[in-house]
Formats: structure tokens, sequence, C-alpha cells
């Protein structure tokens, strides 16, 4: 006997679970692409997402995930030995550095190990030894995805004006898209990197920039870009096509109307304080669970994600527990990504179409799983979880 026979639930960060509404919009024979509510649609989906980035700035839509749009964003500003200048903190922030490794570019990486933010001062001590102004960009990870740390980035406008240094800020917000604060222009960031499988509940295949008016700049100093990844025709297309650099996505703009719509009809500042409750529940019964025990939440206080928790436990007890929820409580939660041994941990997505029965649901599946196997923990993490979500 198991109990995973009902409704499965993906917990874990990307792809993020679909809405019904999301799925149904999708369900449609092909449409024309050469006229029609497709190229109406699509302008209002530029329009709807610059105001979920929280900017003026337009969008670029690439059929990319988020590998694809790291590539689109570097392809644009950065010639063959140009520096770039990568402040990491978790896996996500390595996984760009090597893209921009691999395009020819001298790549500086400040590592911040996997259990901090990125710290300002120390950018800034990199960027003032920069006096010839070789580094092109800074590429910062808001919520990087493997340790649930998320890093302030309006400090580095700050620290890039009071130098007075040209370097971009370019802001990855992929897993904290639509799910965490976040204004694009508020914050002085040049350059945005989104996909559509995380906070925007749509499948995965769409990946987003926009661009802001340095970064604009910067693109027009290189002779040449690479014509699939050139965002210029994309963000001020003289054709239809020019939008997606050929055929469109076309169940995916269907299905990312559908999401952009309940985003619209929930609110922005809602869903933020949503996903943070939501969190806030799960670090109370982490709290719980870990009075004893090994299980702690990876991110310290203060720079935690509200849309990923990365969790620690031990001796392997991470992929234990993760196997135990996926088979006896339909429940799957994410691996231990880019850690130093990934069966140790195991990470919880709530991202996206995500409310207090989902998350509440997942806590009890894990408090089960951590009694039937026997891994030591204090009980009442998921009462405690509920206590959160009443408001206590
Ligand atoms: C998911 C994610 C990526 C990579 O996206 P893929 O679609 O898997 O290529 C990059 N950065 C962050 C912060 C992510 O969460």
């Amino acid at each position: 006997m198991s109990l995973a026979h009902g409704r499965p639930y993906l917990a874990i960060p990307g792809p993020s679970v679909m809405p019904d509404r999301v799925i149904r919009a999708m369900m449609r024979p092909a449409p024309n692409i050469y006229e029609g509510d497709l190229l109406d649609l699509t302008g209002g989906l530029v329009r709807d997402l610059s105001a979920v980035a929280g900017t003026t700035a337009p969008a670029a839509i690439y059929i990319a995930n988020g590998h694809g749009i790291w590539e689109a964003a570097l392809a644009n500003i950065l010639a063959p030995g140009d520096r770039v200048l990568v402040p990491a903190t978790g896996r996500f922030g390595h996984g760009w550095a090597e893209v921009a490794r691999a395009l020819g570019a001298e790549v500086e990486v400040l590592d911040f190990g996997g259990r901090a933010p990125l710290d300002p001062t120390r950018v800034e001590r990199d960027l003032a030894a920069d006096a010839h102004h070789r580094i092109r960009a800074v590429l910062t990870v808001h919520v990087d995805t493997a340790t649930g740390i998320r890093s302030e980035l309006g400090a580095l406008r700050e620290v890039l004006d009071g130098l007075g240094h040209p370097a971009l800020l370019m802001a990855d917000c992929i897993a904290s898209f639509g799910c965490e604060t976040f204004q694009m222009d508020r914050l002085g960031v040049d350059v945005t990197l989104a996909a559509s499988q995380k906070g925007l509940m749509t499948p995965p295949g769409l990946g987003f920039l926009w661009v802001g008016e340095r970064a604009e700049a910067a693109r027009s100093r290189l002779d040449r870009v690479s014509p699939y990844w050139d965002w210029t025709p994309r963000i001020r297309p003289q054709g239809f096509y020019q939008h997606f650099g050929g055929t469109a996505p076309t169940h995916h703009l269907y299905a990312l109307r559908a999401a952009l719509d309940m985003i619209a009809e929930e609110g922005l500042a809602a869903i933020w304080q949503r996903h943070e409750t939501l969190a806030r529940a799960v670090w109370a019964a982490a709290e719980i669970w870990g009075a004893d025990g090994a299980l702690r939440v990876n991110a310290p206080e203060g720079c935690r994600s509200h849309a990923v928790t990365a969790l620690r436990l031990g001796g392997g007890d991470g992929e234990r527990l993760r196997r135990w929820c996926a088979d006896e409580g339909g429940v799957t939660l994410g691996i231990g990504l880019g850690m130093d041994v990934p069966e140790d941990h195991f990470r919880i997505g709530h991202m996206g179409h995500v409310n207090a029965h989902m998350v509440l649901g997942a806590l009890g599946v894990i408090e089960a799983g951590l009694a039937a196997l026997r891994i030591p923990h204090r009980p009442g993490g998921a009462m405690a979880a509920a206590r959160v979500c009443a408001g206590l």
C-alpha cells in the first residue's frame, strides 16, 4: 500500500505547478501566425511582462530555457576578451559564469559560498580595482535556486554609481520572478532575466530579457551579435516573426496569457505577500524539526528566498526523505543541487501556483517521512507552519 495515489504535487523549484487555467489555454488548434488574435495577444504580453518586471524597458522573448537566456544576455554585450564579475551565492551563479567563459569572456568569480548573500563591499573592492573599466558587466543572481539564498541588488547600483563604473548590472531573476519583490527600474538593474517555468507558471520553453537603456547602448558597441540571440529585432520588431526570430511559440503564448491574467487578478503585492507567508511557514516547520536533530534551512535568516528553500540533513537522509515523500506521499521534492554532498540535502519549491493547502500538505508529508524513516527531529513542525498560515 502507498498513500501516493491521488493528485501528485511537484514541489520542485521549476518547472512549477501549472494552473488548470494555464493548461486549458493551450488546448487549441494551431493559430494563424500571419494575422489575427495572436499578434494582438503578443503585444499585450510584452506590456504585461514589463509591468511584472517593474520597468518601462521592453521585453525580448526567446524560445529558450534559463540557460538560453543566460547566453542571450551575454551575447548582446560581450566580445571575446571582455571581462565580467560574477558574485556567486550558489550553483546558478557559477553556471552563468561558465557560460560567460565559454563565450570567451575573462570571468572573475567572487565566491560567497553557499550560505551567505553577496556582499556589496567586496564587489565594490573589485570594481574599484578595475581602473580601466574592463569589466563590462556584473552578473548577479537574485535568488540562487540551489542554496535558496536571496541577495539584495539595490546596493550594487549605488556601488556602480558611486565609483562611476560603467559596468552593466545584470540580474538573473529566473527563480524569483513573479514570487519576490523586484522592481527593475527602482533597483537600477540594466538587464533582467526570467523564464516561463517558475513563478510564471507556464511550461519551460520561454525566456525573457528586459533591456534597459544603458544595455542597449552597450549592445551597439559590438560589431556583431549572433542573430538568434540578438535582442534588437525582438524588442523593436519590424514584423511579427521578429519577436521570436521565426515561428512564434504559439501555445506557450496562450499559456503565458492565462498566467499573466491570473497574476493581474491577484495583484503583485498580494502575490509577493503570499509567497512570503508560505516561505515563513516552511521555515517555521524546519525550525521545530531541527530543534532535535540535524535538519537546518541552508540560508541564514535575512537572506532566505520566498520562492525556494534548500534544507540540509546529513548521512544521505535528504535523498531518503525525498524518495519516501514521492513514493509514499505523492509529493516530489527538489534534489540537493550543487551542494558538497547532494544526498544530504533537499529543496522545497514554493513558487507560483501554490497555496496554504499545498505547502501545508507537503510539510505534513515531510514530517510523516521524517517519522517513518526514524530521522531524528522534533515533532510539530507542520503544526507550527499551520500557525504561520493562520497569521499567528
Ligand atoms: C532555473 C534557473 C536557471 C536555469 O534555468 P533552466 O531553464 O533550467 O535552464 C538559471 N538561474 C536560476 C536562478 C534558476 O532558478
